[in-house]
């Protein structure tokens, strides 16, 4: 089974995130829980929980299938202490909110050095932080994404994920996502078959399909090992609509979310649909 949809929108409740993901014929998707620029949100409401999980189950949504993203402000890495601390607090808040929605999954960027500190140090110090959200939260998986290195963005390469896996004291709780348009940019080539299934081969190697929890399927407006980060539309962009097609037909990436954040929602719907018939 292949769960396909979009980072949909949850404004005016996370309930609607499940209505808007309907609309474009999803069967999986990603959210914010909170309102992504800010640090701290007011707590969910009843009527927002119990609407959210009323909708996830009239429109037959499996948790599984369901990757929320959390805010763009935190960092886990932070060389200085008290902006990782609020870091922390926030992160683990988004994996409480997770939780309450009857949800699996926390989607995180590992986190910036800030050329204060080493990447070394500034791994050590996310693992160090996803440790202590474990041991705060119940159950949720905090899923690290893979970044296209932009500026002193960690996750850029394999090992940078496989060294914070190999950190965290229990490996039930961490795995990863692949975001196409991040690898590509960070020099991991899809375009071709043969380039697809090295770059998967490796994957597998460095950091195992049995941590892959999610992918973000965008095409990419940056060139090939630009390390630069601009989503585009599928098939319009510099990796090409094939690359799709592998990752579709890939049953190694059966039973998790695939996620758009391509740039025009308005062609969503058209881009599931495209997704869909490739799964032949
Ligand atoms: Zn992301
Ligand atoms: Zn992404």
């Amino acid at each position: 089974m292949k769960y396909i949809g979009a980072h949909v929108s949850a404004a005016g409740g996370v309930e609607n995130a499940v209505k808007n993901a309907v609309k474009i014929g999803a069967n999986g998707f990603a959210l914010f829980t909170k309102n992504q620029r800010q640090w701290f949100a007011k707590p969910l409401s009843e009527k927002n929980i119990l609407k959210f999980k009323e909708y996830m189950a009239e429109h037959g949504f499996s948790a599984d299938a369901i990757l929320p993203h959390d805010s763009y402000l935190i960092n886990l890495g932070h060389p200085e202490t008290e902006k990782r601390e609020k870091s922390l607090k926030s992160f683990i808040d988004e994996a409480k909110r997770v939780e309450i929605l009857g949800l699996k999954y926390l989607n995180f960027h590992p986190g910036s050095h800030l050329r204060k500190i080493s990447e070394e140090e500034c791994l050590d110090l996310i693992s160090d932080s996803v440790n202590k959200a474990i041991k705060e939260t119940d159950s949720c998986i905090f899923v690290i994404e893979t970044t296209a290195g932009q500026g002193s963005n960690l996750g850029y390469k394999f090992e940078h994920l496989a060294y914070i896996i190999d950190k965290i004291d229990d490996k039930e709780r961490i795995g990863v996502c692949i975001d196409t348009a991040h690898i590509f940019a960070a020099g991991y080539d899809i375009r071709t078959k043969e380039a697809y299934e090295a770059t998967m081969k490796e994957f597998d190697e460095i950091i195992g399909f049995k941590y892959l929890k999610g992918m973000h399927i965008n095409d990419s407006k940056a060139k090939f090992a630009s390390r630069v980060d601009r989503h585009h539309s599928l098939g319009k962009g510099e990796i090409g609509i094939d690359a799709f097609k592998f990752i579709i037909q890939d049953k190694r990436i059966d039973n998790i979310p695939l996620i758009l954040e391509t740039i025009d929602p308005d062609i969503w719907a058209e881009e599931i649909e495209l997704l869909r018939s490739f799964d032949v």
